[in-house]
């Protein structure tokens, strides 16, 4: 064990990750290659987003003439939500390191700094204007993940005077269609039939027909509390000197949320890193990651979380090879990982991560739209600053405003589950998810916010709304035994807003959920309390919704 960390460590301390990154292209660079361009018979001008970084995508196997790539950092994707500082930095970091490597590798790359003299800060404005100064005669672009930038991408190339060509970016097991295909002629998603579909179809822990272990779904075994004495890893974080970049945003005024160590940035900014924070992970943190899934505490942010959904999504990695090197760990060490905690794994890659994806791009645009409660509460300003005295809250904000990032049950079952007690607007609540965390883009935040967390997609996405009061999250946290409230109490002044909010929840919703049956549950306890307790319950969550700002 000592010696895995020792190396981790070399990896990221090594004089490799600490540089600083200079300006990838200067104006002087740019006019040679334009006027190479211009020069040449075949022409091509070839697209990357920011969160298109495969290094093993196809296009760049041979290493062509013809071809210039273009990056950009652009004031339209700084700009289109408030960011958190450390994902706007990331992704910039990111995109140098891939420019430099297509470099290093032969490929002509431009490369357009935020700051440059010739960015017009949009997608369309940079490659209109590029396409005319090296009379590029193609253009080329991988299909966009967010239905925002397809648009855009869509609406400039209607206007081309010259053929383009879109390509898949060679990075999910689906297409955007695979989806609608599994569940056809049915409005019924069940998340577990995508998965299993998924499992057959790609042969991922499968014996023949049937999964390996004769269960699909180890789930019963996964989700335990931290036991107390136990020592939780300390995460794996690197030591990236984005200073320059940083110097930068703030000489443009780019506007942001959350802080950061610029000399210092946690996060993988390439695939090397990336790959060393998989290693990482599948040594160090598999062996816990399913049973510990749904864990909080104040003693750690990641837990055994693997925290590779930034490089993920950025696609520095692929899902196939986080899988294939998290199954290869399973199947060499299955005396330090049991099956549970591979399958648990495995079921957030292959199962949700593709299953939201399709989601998007079947219900979008519209599910940006949905509100099925008709929520329409403000968020709370503490929000944005974790100041309040509800303890739980005031973990997962606060972190989430240092690290940029909270794993998915403090999401889900803190941030997500009191903004549905407190009935906020979905809308605010998309703004506050995609800015604030460093793997958040919309194909995926926004059918987890609005969709799995809100249900504001009325049922799309989960067949019940994911709610609870303070016992849950006493049974899976040690938030409660730090609080100024108390977890027992339903009504008083020190009472647990989570109780009395959750049952405002249920009663003032009755006409949508009673007849779920996955929830009838609930409204039989509910029917059967007193008449005056339900009202002083009630008035005690009125008196909470009218103070939210002060909890
Ligand atoms: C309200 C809300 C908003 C979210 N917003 C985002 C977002 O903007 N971007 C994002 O990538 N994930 C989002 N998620 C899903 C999940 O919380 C994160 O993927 C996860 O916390 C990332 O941390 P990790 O890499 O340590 O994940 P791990 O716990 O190590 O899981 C491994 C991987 O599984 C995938 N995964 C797990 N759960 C989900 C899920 N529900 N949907 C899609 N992929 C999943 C991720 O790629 C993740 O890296 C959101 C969840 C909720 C409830
Ligand atoms: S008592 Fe209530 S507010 Fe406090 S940490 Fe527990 S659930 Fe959160």
């Amino acid at each position: 064990m000592l010696s895995v960390n020792a190396a981790f460590h070399g990896a990221r301390n090594g004089r490799k990750y600490g540089r600083t990154f200079a300006i990838a292209v200067t104006a002087a660079d740019k006019t040679k290659i334009v006027k190479r361009m211009s020069q040449s018979k075949e022409k091509m001008l070839r697209l990357i987003l920011g969160d298109q970084l495969n290094y093993t995508h196809s296009w760049f196997r041979e290493v062509r003439d013809d071809v210039v790539y273009v990056l950009m950092e652009i004031r339209s994707e700084t700009d289109y939500v408030k960011h958190h500082v450390q994902k706007v930095l990331g992704i910039f970091a990111a995109m140098r390191a891939f420019t430099q490597m297509l470099r290093e590798n032969g490929h002509t790359v431009v490369y357009l700094t935020l700051d440059h003299p010739d960015n017009l800060q949009t997608i369309a404005d940079n490659c209109r204007r590029f396409i005319e100064q090296t009379n590029a005669n193609k253009f080329e672009y991988l299909l966009p993940d967010e239905c925002r930038v397809d648009e855009h991408l869509k609406s400039f190339c209607a206007y081309l005077s010259i053929p383009f060509q879109s390509y898949d970016s060679e990075h999910f097991f689906t297409t955007r269609t695979t989806f609608s295909e599994i569940f056809q002629g049915t409005n019924n998603y069940l998340m577990e039939r995508f998965y299993r579909t998924m499992r057959k179809k790609h042969n991922i822990l499968m014996n023949g027909k049937e999964p390996v272990s004769g269960q699909w779904n180890h789930d019963a075994s996964n989700r335990k509390k931290i036991p107390k004495n136990h020592v939780i890893l300390e995460p794996f974080l690197f030591k990236n000197d984005v200073s320059e970049i940083y110097e930068m945003l703030i000489k443009k005024e780019v506007s942001t949320i959350g802080t950061v160590a610029p000399k210092e940035f946690l996060w993988p900014i390439d695939r090397k890193q990336s790959l060393a924070l998989l290693d990482y992970f599948v040594s160090e943190c598999l062996p816990n990651f399913g049973t510990y899934e749904d864990a909080m505490t104040m003693h750690s942010w990641s837990l055994y979380h693997s925290r590779l959904s930034f490089s993920m999504n950025l696609k520095l990695l692929s899902p196939k090879e986080v899988i294939d090197k998290a199954v290869q760990s399973w199947q060499e060490n299955q005396e330090r990982i049991t099956f549970n905690q591979i399958e648990g794994f495995v079921r957030q890659i292959l199962g949700w991560r593709e299953f939201m994806r399709g989601i998007y791009w079947k219900h979008m645009p519209e599910f940006g739209q949905l509100n099925f409660f008709n929520h329409r509460t403000a968020l709370p300003r503490w929000f944005w600053t974790g100041e309040t005295h509800m303890n739980c809250l005031k973990q997962c904000i606060s972190q989430s405003l240092e690290k940029a990032y909270a794993h998915h049950i403090q999401r889900l079952m803190i941030t997500g589950n009191f903004a549905l007690l407190a009935g906020i607007d979905p809308d605010a609540l998309d703004e506050w998810y995609l800015g604030i965390y460093i793997d958040a883009f919309e194909w995926v935040e926004i059918t987890n916010t609005r969709g799995m967390s809100q249900f504001a997609d009325g049922g799309i996405v989960g067949s019940k709304p994911y709610v609870s009061s303070a016992a849950y999250i006493d049974k899976m946290s040690d938030y409660c035994s730090n609080c100024r409230y108390d977890k027992s109490l339903k009504t008083g002044d020190n009472a647990c807003p989570f109780n009395s909010l959750y049952w405002h929840f249920y009663a003032r919703n009755t006409a949508k959920l009673s007849n779920n049956p996955r929830i009838g549950m609930m409204y039989n306890v509910w029917n059967k309390m007193e008449a005056t307790t339900k009202d002083a319950i009630l008035q005690q969550a009125e008196h909470y919704l009218q103070n939210l700002e002060n909890l």
